[in-house]
């Protein structure tokens, strides 16, 4: 059984960033980073939401992993070892927002908006999406 149907995908706005280069850092150019994302994915439907919702709390396993086997172990890693992991947490966060029809950069913006507004509210700590 499929939890997804192609009219959940048009009311989403499946995968409506074409029109929105990367805006992340001059460096990325005019990189469309959630449409490099979109040509990754294997999956589709059902099975991508199911794919891309393991595969980002699995990266972000992985990332906590390192941590854990840091404090453990004394297991060292470079910089860069754990950016890797933390591109991969933003790969899947690109890929599911691409699904629900947000790029990563709208994603960036609702979450800076979100904090700021939380900052100027003093609201920064505490619990509750809307507070
Ligand atoms: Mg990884």
């Amino acid at each position: 059984m499929s939890h997804i149907s192609d009219g959940d995908l048009d009311a989403w706005g499946y995968y409506e960033g074409e029109a929105n280069p990367s805006t992340l850092h001059p460096s990325l150019g005019s990189i469309n980073y959630s449409k490099w994302v979109e040509g990754k994915i294997l999956t589709e439907g059902n099975d991508r939401l199911v794919e891309n919702t393991l595969g980002l709390v699995g990266e972000a396993g992985e990332v906590a992993e390192k941590i854990k086997k840091l404090i453990r172990d004394n297991s060292r890693f470079t910089p860069d070892d754990i950016a890797k992991e933390l591109g991969d947490v933003v790969f899947y966060s690109a890929a599911l927002g691409n699904i629900f029809g947000h790029t990563l950069e709208s994603i960036i913006k609702l979450n800076m908006d979100k904090l700021d507004g939380r900052e100027a509210r003093g609201t920064l700590k505490g619990s509750g999406d809307d507070r």
